[in-house]
């Protein structure tokens, strides 16, 4: 030890606190989604309820916060209402501790302008029997606090792509321990994370949730970038979810979603994926608009994508707007890939559109 001020260190008195007795008390972290596509969350405590049964979505109290700091309501009519529709335990404060996402209402009791969540479950609902399961690949960047990539030089570029896609080695990722913190933290919460893997462009990242089944798509990627956010918050490093955030020779980051039916998944399937895709060509432009800010950049018909203003599909092709997998397309049945959103998309809004264009509006 240099000082005696390192004598002991944040963690340990951090430790100190967290260790104490909370007295039954359970501490809910209440995440709501903002007017830029930002998670944001806030604290309250919650004395144990009187029939010893944890809090869930039904239980848990309305609560509100300031949306005229969020972008979210008017100065003179600034509160938000956050009703609570999943909880999570808490992988950070542990024990009872939970984290409650919520859905943001306006006091007229109108759903807040940024909640697509309200739609999106009442499209879930309706057609709640064609058993629609998600899977969405959330491909990200990892920043210093001066926004530049990890790993990257202080002036011009690291080498070309081509080591860095699922890359082993020092120099060819970075920052793998928050990869691995954040893996461990949304199996802790029961979030349905399905993997990850390093990305062709270096610092990039990806993380897959799902199957999911209906709106639980939508709440488990919220809550598994609320996640990230935090985890990399300790390590001191920003994440962006910015779809083409160097230009030039560099991949793009997207938030590829992976759709099937009960039908699709069974013998013969490829007729009703076929039939959703003629479905999803005649909307491409809807769906371009709301899958995601500055897409445009990305979606260019290079670096693994489908170019913004046709729209293509194909066996194996990652070049195409929808891609069938090569093993589903030998099987006959399965499902396929929209390759066409971008990592900043909202997947509630994603995977509302998508079931309002197979099988119709609510
Ligand atoms: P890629 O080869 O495009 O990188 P990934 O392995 O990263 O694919 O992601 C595939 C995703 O598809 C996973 O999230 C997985 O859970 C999901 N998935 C697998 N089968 C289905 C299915 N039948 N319906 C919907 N999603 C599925
Ligand atoms: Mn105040
Ligand atoms: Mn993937
Ligand atoms: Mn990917
Ligand atoms: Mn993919």
């Amino acid at each position: 030890m240099a000082t005696s001020e390192a004598a002991i260190s944040r963690t340990e008195i951090l430790e100190k606190y967290t260790s104490l007795d909370q007295r039954g008390i359970v501490i809910a972290e209440y995440v709501w989604i903002d007017s830029e596509g930002n998670t944001r969350s806030k604290t309250r405590t919650l004395e144990p309820r009187e029939d010893g049964k944890p809090w869930d979505v039904d239980t848990l109290p309305i609560w509100n916060f300031d949306g005229s700091s969020t972008g979210q309501a008017p100065g003179d009519n600034s509160d938000v209402y956050l009703r609570p529709c999943a909880v999570y335990p808490d992988p950070f404060r542990k024990g009872n501790n939970i984290l409650v996402l919520t859905e943001c209402w306006n006091h007229d009791g109108t759903p807040n302008k940024y909640n697509y969540r309200h739609e999106c479950a009442k499209l879930m609902q309706a057609h709640a029997d064609a058993e629609p399961w998600f899977g969405l690949e959330q491909e990200y960047t990892l920043l210093d606090l001066n926004d530049r990539p990890y790993g990257w030089p202080q002036n011009g570029f690291p080498a070309p792509q081509g080591p860095y896609y699922c890359g082993v080695g020092a120099g060819k990722v970075v920052q793998r321990d928050i990869v691995e913190s954040h893996l461990r933290a949304c199996i802790y919460a029961g979030i349905k994370i399905s993997g990850t893997n390093a990305e062709v462009s270096k610092s990039q990242w990806e993380f897959q949730v799902g199957p999911c089944v209906g709106i639980s798509m939508g709440d488990d990627l919220w809550m598994a970038r609320y996640i990230l956010a935090r985890v990399a918050e300790d390590f001191g490093v920003k994440v962006s979810l910015h779809p083409k955030l160097i230009p030039g020779d560099w991949n793009g980051a997207g938030l590829h979603s992976n759709f099937s039916t009960k039908e699709m998944r069974q013998e013969g399937g490829m007729k009703a994926i076929e039939a959703a895709i003629k479905k999803l060509e005649g909307r491409h432009a809807e769906h371009i608009a709301v899958y995601g800010e500055d897409n445009e950049k990305r979606l260019t018909g290079r670096h693994e994508t489908g170019a913004i203003d046709s729209f293509t599909y194909g066996v194996a092709n990652r070049g195409a707007s929808i891609r069938i997998p090569r093993e589903v397309a030998a099987k006959g049945y399965g499902y396929f890939e929209d390759r066409r959103p971008a990592s900043n998309a909202d997947p509630y809004r994603v995977t509302g559109i998508l079931m309002e264009t197979i099988y119709g509006p609510v």
